[in-house]
């Protein structure tokens, strides 16, 4: 049977597109069809603009701090449209530059909603076409609860283009996104509230960690409140006045809710061609990136495995080689580094503390210490860098390292190589230091 393309791609996001240019180079048929923007969440709502948020947050803090260095500093403002504008140019800069990546790889691009039809086919408009595969590639969507004032708060969509900059902020939430965006708003200027509805936030990370950065937060002024729930919100002349489950109402300018996301699935057709969803709405595959029906392929944040941009795109490679290459290494879920680009930002590898003593009990040793970085001492910032390293006693190897402070994504990208290679404390005591830098801690660590 001969097909009108061998590779259909919903959702020109991470993983999309970087399987449907491998496949394309490998020689296949490509198509892949976008809804919204070029580059999915990463790019328009996730990952880029976020991280641009977050250098433009620092600045504040930064000419405070260069006063300490002898600069003057006086006179800073915040231009919050020329952000916003110039953040725009750079997000449109890049979607051209991934429409120019899948052209050149001889990709077709449909730049409309493509929905499933059976097991080869889609509908894209008005055109129906059919495919050898189809890979679902449609990414997540925020979650927000409903309750009596929901449609008054936002999600970090939103949050990208506001008209103007909130005095007084709140988001609700405590993962990623929530402590992130706590971070940069109150950088920016806001008066900026978190509201987490258990007692510490950043469930999962090594628990010091957590610990950490709620101390670093709560010394920058951000109004962290644990065991916190908003029970509604009515929009008053002055603001959104929130009332919460613990008690007390407060007004914000602006709500966000970062409460999780969901795989983007609704409409998209695929009980026609009997896919499969598991309970919390994912698609289900199998360790090939197969569903339930043997000619449609997923990845990323709607298989809900790891949210993750880099973790998209290995499985997205993954496919594409795997369909029309000669097979690919296998995507590896060990090991994966993290950064929450928080203020002071935090990254990790391996495993916590908690994790590591749950599996190896007592067999386990904890070098650990903070310090103030050197950036810092002539400045009157208090911030301070954490760093930790879990090590399995009897073996030597590295379970899990662990910073918190300035260049943390950077440096454990790196740590997160040595680990991969197995890498045992004894091979960090041997290495030599960068002096002076923050990351020489980790090859200093002692009793
Ligand atoms: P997360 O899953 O990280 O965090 C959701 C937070 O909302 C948790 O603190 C959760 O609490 C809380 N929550 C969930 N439901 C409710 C509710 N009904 N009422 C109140 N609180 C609630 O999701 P995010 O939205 O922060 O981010 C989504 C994903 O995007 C992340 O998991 C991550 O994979 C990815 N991401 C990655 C980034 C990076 O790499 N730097 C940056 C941003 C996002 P509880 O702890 O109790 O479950």
């Amino acid at each position: 049977m001969s097909f009108d393309y061998d590779y259909f791609v919903i959702g020109a996001g991470s993983g999309g597109v970087r399987s449907s240019r491998i496949a394309a180079q490998l020689g296949a048929k490509v198509a892949v069809a976008e809804e919204s923007f070029m580059g999915g969440t990463c790019v328009n709502v996730g990952c880029v603009p976020k991280k641009l948020l977050v250098y433009a947050s620092h600045f504040m803090e930064e000419f405070h701090m260069a006063s300490g260095y002898g600069w003057n500093v006086d006179d800073i403002s915040l231009d919050w449209s020329k952000l916003i504008k110039n953040k725009d140019q750079e997000i449109a800069r890049l979607n051209k530059i991934y429409q120019g990546i899948l052209d050149r790889a001889g990709v077709e691009v449909f730049p409309e909603r493509a929905v499933v039809t059976g097991p080869n086919s889609v509908k894209c408009g008005d055109k129906e076409f059919t495919a050898k595969y189809i890979l679902v590639a449609t990414g997540g969507r925020p979650t927000i609860p409903t309750f009596s004032g929901s449609e008054h708060v936002i999600s970090s969509n939103e949050m990208f283009y506001l008209e103007e900059l909130p005095k007084r902020f709140l988001v609700v939430g405590g993962g990623y996104i929530g402590v992130e965006f706590a971070g940069i708003m109150n950088g920016l200027g806001s008066k900026t509230t978190l509201s987490y509805r258990r007692d510490l936030f950043l469930r999962g990370f090594d628990d010091s960690m957590r610990t950490f950065i709620r101390d670093e937060m709560t010394k920058k002024e951000i109004d962290l409140k644990f065991n916190s729930n908003v029970s509604s919100i009515v929009k008053t002349d002055d603001g959104l006045e929130v009332s919460f489950e613990e008690g007390g109402k407060e007004v914000f300018d602006q709500v966000l809710y970062a409460t999780g996301r969901h795989p983007y699935v609704q409409g998209l057709g695929l009980e026609t061609a009997g896919v499969e969803l598991d309970e919390k709405g994912a698609v289900k595959v199998d360790a090939k990136f197969k569903t339930s029906c043997p000619s449609i392929y997923a990845v990323g944040d709607v298989i809900d495995r790891v949210q993750l941009t880099p973790v998209a795109l290995a499985e997205g490679m993954f496919v594409a080689h795997d369909l029309f290459g000669n097979g690919f290494r296998e995507v590896d879920y060990e090991l994966i580094p993290t950064a929450i680009f928080s203020q002071p930002e935090m990254a990790t590898v391996g495993l916590t503390e908690t994790k590591a003593r749950e599996k190896f009990g007592d067999d386990v040793k904890v070098y650990d210490g903070s310090f103030r970085p050197m950036k810092l001492v002539l400045t009157d910032s208090e911030e301070r860098t954490m760093v930790k390293m879990i090590v399995r006693k009897s073996t030597d190897e590295v379970l899990g390292i662990h910073m918190g402070g300035l260049y943390s994504g950077e440096i454990i990208q790196g740590m997160a190589v040595a680990l991969k290679a197995g890498a045992k404390k004894e091979d960090f005591d041997r290495t030599i230091g960068i002096h002076p830098t923050s990351a020489e801690e980790f090859v200093t660590m002692r009793d």
